[in-house]
């Protein structure tokens, strides 16, 4: 009995952190698959439409634990149809610099110029470097 309501804060403390892998809410609308490709020293731990009108793709990304140095990239975020073709792409980067060897993880927005519901499926990937016009996102 007295094992209950520790077991509750601790829960609560993992939905807080956003950790939580089960739903914790009621299930979202089905939202567009997101295929999270990182690179280098980078990962990329989370992508979403965020909610309201619009289409804006959120989330995180994180240095790898093993590595200390700078991470020099941006990211590639590419929107496809269900059809297969790619409707939108956008560059963005994270906010934020990874200072810590073990700090938190750093958010990442980008707006798509689309509407949400011609949205199927969304690649968020690392690129490295700065994002030139030039650039091909292939
Ligand atoms: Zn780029």
């Amino acid at each position: 009995m007295s094992t209950r309501i520790p077991t509750r804060v601790l829960a609560g403390a993992i939905a807080a952190l956003g950790l939580g892998v089960g739903p914790i809410a009621a299930a979202p609308a089905p939202g567009p698959a997101f295929t999270l490709q990182g690179g280098q020293h980078l990962r990329i731990i989370s992508g979403y439409l965020r909610d309201g009108p619009g289409t804006a793709v959120r989330g995180f990304v994180r240095r790898d634990p093993l590595w200390s140095g700078s991470v020099r990239g941006h990211l590639h975020i590419t929107a496809y149809a269900a059809t297969g073709e790619a409707i939108d792409r956008q560059a963005t980067t994270w906010s934020g610099r990874f200072t810590e060897s073990h700090g938190p993880p750093l958010p990442y927005r980008a707006e798509l110029k689309v509407a949400r519901a011609d949205v199927a499926r969304i690649d968020v990937a690392f690129a490295p470097g700065r994002h030139t016009a030039s650039e091909s996102f292939e």
